[in-house]
């Protein structure tokens, strides 16, 4: 059976660096069920693959070897050799651990940078489930492509067989590509072929506790890795819960005591212009719905509700604690039925397709970005520009530049401690013309706040418009 991973790029042969394997030497590793070899069919500075080639031993198989089920005939006669299985997955654990883990000596920064990947999985078990397919990679940030073959050429009537050939594409880091990868092939082949217990579930919030938690189709993944005993798959859930609770507990806090964000731009209150900013622009392409995506404790919700032009006003977050404090400030529960029918809040991701996203006028996605790492900001731009596709997206995120204007920030300091990044109005005019490009928008900008000739302003804004 075989893996390939493909990276396209610049100096591509360093992938051999983050894999830990010489490209010029094949080599080779002993596993219970059979062999596993690593090697590189091509290996040029554009374009690097890297094989990993599994041969299990059919015999070992049936001889009460490792991988054995006892079962019979079935240790004699089955798919196993042919198929991509749990047999793949801990040859990746094993072949490909310290790649798992990111951690790369000399080439630490390549390892943290998302890369344009793309990933082969062949014969992959899909029984009736190819549609899952796009459902469980696409999330990730992944373009799938799936093909499917006849059971035999001779007896079309047979049908499809239940195999596919799997290549996903995206630009992302290669340890969560791996572990993607390591995990979700036995979510479809669903044989596992070694005993399932606790140390399971750990495994599996070890590879995947920040991919899966928010992940829509959490509870498939779930429950198939799982193969769902229900005492595994439930205490799973329960601990991504608690991790996930924490995070929101941790993001709340920053809400709550935004000390550091709110003493600095208490002068300027920018805040206040920043809402009232989005708000014209609101006015200015007439929209009459607005989705506020990631819309915190409702601070626009609240100016847009009072204003007549917008009928239907909606809030979404991934932070249940902020929806709580949003429905509090707007006192939906208090409300009458012209308000309760005119605002929504809902608790959603942005990162994941969500079908009550569209539907909307306008969607605003105020000082939210800078709030993501960058790996996943391409399954935001999809989720946002090509899946929900609203006539208008406005979006704001702070200025870079401006920070030195702050006494308390330090230079190279972000604002906030939950930012992952922020952006110079170049390096943020850059992305939004290469997505506006992409998605068939058009792009204007404009800063927030006291504009500095040289700086520019404190916030900045795009706001898109589709062709
Ligand atoms: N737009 C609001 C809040 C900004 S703070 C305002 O301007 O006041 C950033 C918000 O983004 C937080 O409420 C956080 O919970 C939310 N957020 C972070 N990651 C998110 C995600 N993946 N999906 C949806 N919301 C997210």
């Amino acid at each position: 059976m075989l893996l390939t991973i493909t990276w396209r790029g610049h100096n591509t042969t360093d992938l051999s660096f983050l894999l830990f394997k010489n490209p010029y030497r094949p080599q080779k590793f002993e596993l219970g069920y059979g062999d596993a070899y690593v090697f590189y069919p091509e290996l040029s500075d554009e374009k690097t693959t890297a094989a990993l080639l599994l041969d299990i031993n059919p015999v070992n198989l049936a001889r009460g070897k490792e991988g054995s089920s006892a079962a019979g005939l079935f240790d004699y006669v089955n798919d196993r050799p042919y198929v991509s299985s749990s047999f793949m997955s801990v040859a990746i654990s094993s072949v490909f651990r310290t790649a798992m883990t990111g951690r790369a000596d000399d080439h630490q920064e390549l390892s943290d940078t998302p890369l344009d990947l793309e990933a082969a999985i062949t014969m992959l078990p899909c029984r009736g489930d190819s549609a899952m397919l796009n459902r469980v990679f696409e999330p990730l940030g992944y373009y799938v492509r799936f093909e499917t073959f006849l059971t035999d050429e001779k007896f079309p009537d047979w049908g499809e067989s239940k195999y596919v050939n799997l290549t996903i594409r995206g630009k992302i880091l290669l340890r969560d590509l791996i572990k993607h990868i390591y995990i979700l092939i036995p979510v479809f082949d669903r044989q596992k072929h070694y005993w399932v217990g606790n140390d399971e579930v750990e495994k599996l919030l070890r590879n995947a506790g920040d991919w899966l938690s928010n992940h829509p189709e959490k509870s498939f993944i779930t429950s198939r890795y799982l193969i769902r005993l229900s005492p595994l798959v439930n205490n799973a859930i329960a601990k991504m819960a608690a991790a996930a609770d924490e995070n929101v507990i941790d993001e709340e806090e920053d809400a709550a005591d935004p000390a550091e964000t709110e003493k600095i731009e208490k002068k300027l209150n920018l805040n206040a212009k920043r809402l009232g900013s989005v708000v014209a622009a609101l006015k200015n392409c007439k929209a009459r719905s607005v989705i506020d995506i990631g819309c915190g404790e409702g601070n626009l919700l609240r100016f847009l509700v009072r204003e007549k032009q917008f009928e239907r006003v909606t809030g979404a977050d991934v932070s249940s604690l902020a929806l709580t404090r949003a429905k509090e400030k707007l006192r939906i529960d208090e409300a009458n039925d012209s308000l309760r029918e005119k605002v929504s809040i809902f608790q959603s991701s942005l990162l994941y397709k969500d079908i009550r996203f569209k539907g909307y006028d306008a969607a605003c996605v105020i000082e939210v970005i800078e709030h993501l790492d960058t790996a996943r900001l391409s399954a935001f731009e999809r989720v946002l520009f090509e899946f929900t596709k609203p006539r208008y997206v406005i979006l704001t995120t702070p200025n870079k530049e401006y920070n030195v204007k702050y006494e308390n920030i330090d230079e190279n300091k972000l604002r906030h401690g939950n930012h992952r990044f922020e952006w110079t109005r170049d390096e943020f005019q850059t992305w939004a013309r290469k997505i506006a490009d992409q998605y068939g928008y058009t792009v204007k900008f404009s800063g927030i706040g006291e504009i500095d000739d040289e700086l520019g302003a404190s916030t900045q804004m795009g706001v898109f418009t589709l062709c």
